[in-house]
């Protein structure tokens, strides 16, 4: 069963209005406005249900308007604030507060702009708490001629100080709009004592369906119709009315009203409370990003150090616990939170944040197996990732990993049999992460290594040395590369680690070449080297003049050896010299390279990584007939693997865990086989990290790799 717990993204419909819906499209299907009885019927509905919101909000006389949603109610609020102050010149600003959803300053802007009017939209500074900036406000409401306040944080389920608001716009020619979305039916909203003007309300939020929403207007506030048409609504929204959304609000209306099916807030709170505590005895060191009794019971917002939101994202996803990181607007955008920036939380707080909603139809029941699931999370971390002595967890380090944060790659390179590591590059945001691993497994570190002159890599060496224990940490003195001195090469077990200066002794760029006598290819860790602007810098005063080092590069390491960069933000995971004669011509004019694997064409593979590489319905059928060895790659991490099975695909595969940042380790093998080598198919939860290691199989000419489009979230 899924724990929904994303509820401020959008709920699933109550069955009561589903049952609505339904009935109006096959009883009250007529079009309002017509005139003979089946037109008088939907009219009926239609009025009901706008009598039962003008009860429920508690104001008989304002006018309601059906939207389609709270983003039509945001865009038809701000035209008529905006169209009156035409009318009213002198006024210099439009305000809206900096944890707004971004529909508010978009809406702000965009109106602005296309009727001229010029005004400065300024942001409402907000505290370290999440509320508004009263002074700031007061000190601006005179001169402002709209003011858009939410009433409840959709990130965060901060609750504005709506009293303290008016109070701060008293005597202000302002309107004042508030985003009521996250508060209907979690929060009083008084809309009749407040002197609000617009109160825009979203449907999907509260057990209705997408497409319908309400825009409360005060009476005596301005309107100017976003759409104009056919006159319904008073002329003030044309387009036919959405019957069957409109029935289903009113069953979740009536819900509200008849107060047996949502939870009361005292309980809500016992529910949010629960689930706190769970988070924190799974992630001890976890930190609330906003104080609890600032609230809506519903929300939870949190960072866990050293665990960022997209790993966190993938292991509740795992567990079938969907929660979001921030909203769902921008979730895909993998952008730091703007409400936790605004709220002045550091950066990694605002990058790692997560957010766990639910709506007040939530019975004990559910918060009982949230609770578990949340435990599980963290016992499969643990025992995949974190635990101590744990000999899986020992052995799963062996070899390469790749850690990445924002474009900037960091590698551990690690010897089971000696409990022996390097880490190259590291970065501060991942410090935390390496640590908690080598502590865990034991580990000793033997170097610390940079390929280039980067002040965030030399601060992260640091961190990562004093979070070491004495007995873990780097032994031997070593130079500024951190290469231990007097040393040609370093052993790590069977593996060897070489130092190559490809720019020269001078410069402060060194590659480093892992030989591993069980993998067919070489690793070099190049730092930037590829990087088409590469320049090297000297160490001291003015450098030689000298050829490309990548020239140098390509005389000491095989052509086909795996080449791993310090950045990756095109997530080309590995490259090769062969490759990158073809990518860099001109840097490396000359080199002819063959093909690597026998009956394979160097530039097949560069072909294909463009080519259609997702499968899923017609496509995946075929290919599961075609190739009856098919091999299913799990590119998800171990504890996503320890949480949720592979997909059913209809048959027996095979089936090989490679979590994506250790892929580096499987490609070599995949790479020397032949071209008519095992066909793979990878899958991940979404689609995204499957995606991705088929695109870096294919352009190093593993052309036979298709990701499972849609991931397991399509195939469970
Ligand atoms: N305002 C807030 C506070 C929201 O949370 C949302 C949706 O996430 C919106 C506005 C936009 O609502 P809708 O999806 O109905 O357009």
């Amino acid at each position: 069963m899924d724990i929904y717990l994303d509820a401020n993204a959008t709920t699933p419909v109550l069955p009561q209005a589903r049952a609505a819906a339904l009935d109006a499209m096959a009883e009250s299907f007529g079009n309002p406005s017509s005139t003979h009885s089946t037109g008088l019927k939907a009219r009926a509905l239609v009025d009901e249900v706008r009598a039962r919101a003008r009860r429920l909000l508690g104001v008989p006389q304002a006018r309601l308007l059906f939207v389609s949603g709270a983003t039509e109610g945001i865009q038809t609020a701000v035209l008529s604030a905006l169209s009156s102050l035409r009318r009213r010149p002198g006024l210099a600003c439009l305000l809206y507060g900096a944890t707004e959803h971004k529909a508010v300053p978009e809406a702000l802007h965009h109106w602005n702009d296309l009727l001229g009017l010029g005004l400065q939209v300024l942001a409402i500074p907000v505290g370290r708490d999440g509320r508004h900036d009263l002074d700031w406000l007061r000190e601006h409401a005179p001169r402002a001629g709209m003011v858009c306040t939410m009433a409840a944080n959709n990130e965060t389920g901060v609750i504005s100080d709506l009293d303290g608001i008016a109070d701060a716009l008293s005597g202000s020619p302002a309107l004042w709009m508030v985003d009521s979305v996250q508060a209907l039916g979690k929060l009083p909203l008084d809309l009749a004592r407040r002197p609000i003007d617009y109160a825009p309300f979203s449907g999907h939020k509260l057990y209705a369906p997408k497409g319908i929403g309400l825009l409360h207007v005060r009476e005596g506030a301005p309107v100017t119709p976003l759409m104009a048409g056919g006159g319904q609504e008073g002329a003030l929204r044309s387009g036919t009315e959405n019957v069957s959304g409109i029935a289903a609000l009113g069953a979740v209306l009536e819900a509200l009203e008849d107060g047996r099916t949502f939870q009361d807030a005292a309980t809500l709170k016992v529910f949010r409370n629960r689930l706190a505590a769970a988070l924190v005895e799974a992630f001890p060191a976890l930190q609330f990003n906003a104080p609890p009794d600032l609230c809506l019971p519903t929300t939870l917002n949190f960072s866990v150090p050293g665990l960022n939101s997209r790993l966190l994202l993938d292991l509740f996803d795992a567990a079938d616990v969907r929660v979001s990181s921030g909203s769902a607007c921008s979730a895909g955008q993998g952008r730091p939170s703007h409400v936790l920036q605004a709220m002045g939380l550091p950066e990694w707080r605002s990058s790692s944040a997560i957010r766990l909603s639910f709506g007040p139809a939530a019975s004990h029941a559910f918060i009982d197996t949230a609770c578990e699931r949340i435990r599980a999370c963290s016992a499969a971390l643990r025992t995949h990732q974190l635990s101590t002595g744990w000999r899986e967890s020992v052995a799963s380090l062996d070899g390469v990993t790749r850690f990445k944060e924002a474009g900037a790659c960091c590698y551990l390179l690690a010897d089971a049999d000696r409990q022996e590591c390097v880490v190259i590059d590291p970065k501060p945001e991942l410090v935390a992460p390496v640590a908690q691993r080598l502590v865990c497994c034991g580990y000793r570190l033997r170097a610390v290594l940079a390929t280039g002159p980067d002040d965030t890599v030399a601060t992260a060496a640091r961190q990562l040395h004093d979070a070491l224990p004495a007995s873990l940490r780097p032994q031997s003195a070593a130079d500024r590369t951190g290469w231990p001195l007097q040393t040609h090469e370093l052993p790590l077990g069977r593996r060897r680690l070489v130092r190559l200066d490809p720019a020269g002794p001078a410069a402060v760029h060194a590659a480093f070449m892992l030989h591993d006598p069980v993998q067919g290819l070489p690793m070099v860790f190049v730092g930037d080297l590829l990087a088409p602007d590469f320049a090297p810098q000297p160490e001291t005063g003015a450098m030689q003049p000298g050829g490309d080092p990548l020239q140098a590069l390509a005389r000491q390491v095989p052509l086909h050896a795996l080449l791993l960069p310090a950045h990756d933000p095109g997530d080309r995971i590995a490259t090769t010299l062969a490759l990158e004669s073809v990518d860099q011509a001109l840097r490396l004019a000359g080199l002819q390279p063959a093909p690597l694997a026998e009956g394979a064409d160097l530039l097949e593979g560069l072909r294909a990584a463009g080519g259609a590489d997702e499968v899923g319905g017609a496509a995946l059928r075929q290919l599961l007939a075609n190739h009856p060895g098919l091999v299913l790659v799990d590119v998800r991490e171990p504890y996503e693997q320890h949480l949720s099975a592979p997909p059913d695909l209809g048959r027996p595969l095979r089936s090989q865990p490679v979590p994506l940042s250790r892929l580096v380790n499987a490609l070599p093998a995949w790479l020397t086989a032949p071209a008519s080598a095992v066909p793979l198919l990878f899958f991940c939860r979404s689609g995204y990290r499957s995606a991705v290691a088929v695109r870096a199989l294919r352009r190093l000419g593993h052309a036979r790799a298709w990701s499972l489009a849609g991931g397991l979230a399509l195939w469970q």
